[in-house]
């Protein structure tokens, strides 16, 4: 099972909880056991897992990137939006996380940030629900 989902961006740099929306593709499937692979198709946008319960994590982490990695500096790529491409690539495209009795085995504290680098957008989420039985 495929599902596909929209985010829509408000800034530049920003983590959106899709938790929920990941947590009612697994549901929509109704598989015992499995992998949910959640799937970002953009060059400056990504996917990580991290504290959710905080909001304050998601912002020292946003807050990190920019003092590392910042916008304008030496970059050759044209575009003028090399931090955003090198943000993604440290964050990475996708996740994996693994079904138990039909259940996301997230942990306590953790949620599924959707993570735009380059925004504001309009955003696409690719999620596989692969059972394994
Ligand atoms: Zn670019």
């Amino acid at each position: 099972m495929v599902k596909n989902i929209s985010v829509k961006t408000k800034s530049r740099t920003e983590f959106i909880d899709i938790t929920f929306n990941v947590k009612q593709a697994v549901d929509e499937a109704c598989i015992k056991s499995g992998i949910c692979c959640v799937y970002v198709p953009h060059t400056t946008a990504g996917v990580t897992i991290n504290e959710g319960a905080d909001p304050s994590v998601a912002g020292d982490i946003l807050k990190t990137f920019d003092k590392l990695i910042p916008h304008k500096d030496n970059y050759s790529h044209m575009e003028g939006n090399s931090d955003s491409h090198i943000k993604t690539a440290i964050v990475g495209s996708s996740q994996n996380i693994i079904i138990e009795k039909g259940k996301l085995q997230l942990g306590t504290w953790q949620s599924i940030f959707f993570c735009e680098f380059d925004g504001p957008r309009s955003r696409k989420v690719i999620i596989k629900v692969i059972p394994d039985n």
